[in-house]
């Protein structure tokens, strides 16, 4: 499998992106209560947020860490773009279109240490079985021949300038931007990020012990 070059044609890349766009104001109390936390924050990009969802099985002991991190640029917090410099940024999902790209892309440049979260993220997951198909053979399947199509409504291919342009595969993060650490899994256990927060917070390299780590 070749790996990603830069060389995605993403010449109809769209000139705003979701993290450009105008951001409300954050209340000030809540800021001043943030200041001095450890800033972590996770992205979804092509998978099926299983991943996401192990970070909540961290459960009541999320709230332990509270008083020391704070969740930026999340689904839990539904923040569209990262305020701020992070220390760590958990990332779901492989990259499948040019917005995946330029959204990984800024992540790296705004995390100081970055993890692939599960399979999708470390090598495609999923997601990369479109990988033997050509993309106009995806869309095809999805919209012509698909088993939902309504019988008597022609069926289209959505296509607007609006709508990220997919790549011609789903590429494993690293192949696009470094990546520091990776958590494998379908979904990883909620215990193996809880670890990495926990070294986190207290001031140690993340250090997962192979014992922890799920290969299925
Ligand atoms: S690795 Fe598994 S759980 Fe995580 S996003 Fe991919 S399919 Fe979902």
């Amino acid at each position: 499998m070749s790996g990603y070059h830069g060389h995605e044609d993403t010449s109809a890349v769209k000139a705003e992106y979701s993290h450009e766009l105008p951001k409300t104001p954050a209340d000030a109390a809540f800021l001043a209560s943030q200041e001095g936390k450890i800033r972590v924050s996770m992205i979804g990009l092509v998978g099926c947020w299983g991943c996401t969802l192990s970070l909540l099985d961290v459960d009541e002991r999320l709230f332990s860490l509270l008083d020391k991190i704070t969740i930026l640029r999340s689904s839990l917090t539904d923040i569209k773009r990262i305020p701020g410099r992070c220390a760590v940024g958990f990332v779901e999902g492989g990259v499948g279109s040019d917005e995946n790209i330029e959204t990984l892309e800024h992540f790296r440049e705004n995390c100081d240490v970055l993890i692939s979260v599960g399979a999708c993220a470390i090598w495609g997951g999923v997601p990369s079985l479109r990988n033997t198909l050509s993309v106009a053979d995806c869309l095809k399947e999805a919209y012509i021949d698909s088993a939902s199509t309504v019988a008597g409504v022609i069926p289209i291919i959505p296509d607007h300038p609006d709508l990220p342009k997919i790549t011609s595969k789903i590429y494993p993060c690293h192949e696009v931007v470094k990546m520091d650490y990776f958590l494998p899994g379908c979904p990883p256990d909620g215990d193996a990020i809880f670890k990495v927060l926990d070294d986190l917070v207290n001031g140690r390299p993340i250090d997962l012990p192979t014992s922890m780590n799920r290969y299925d």
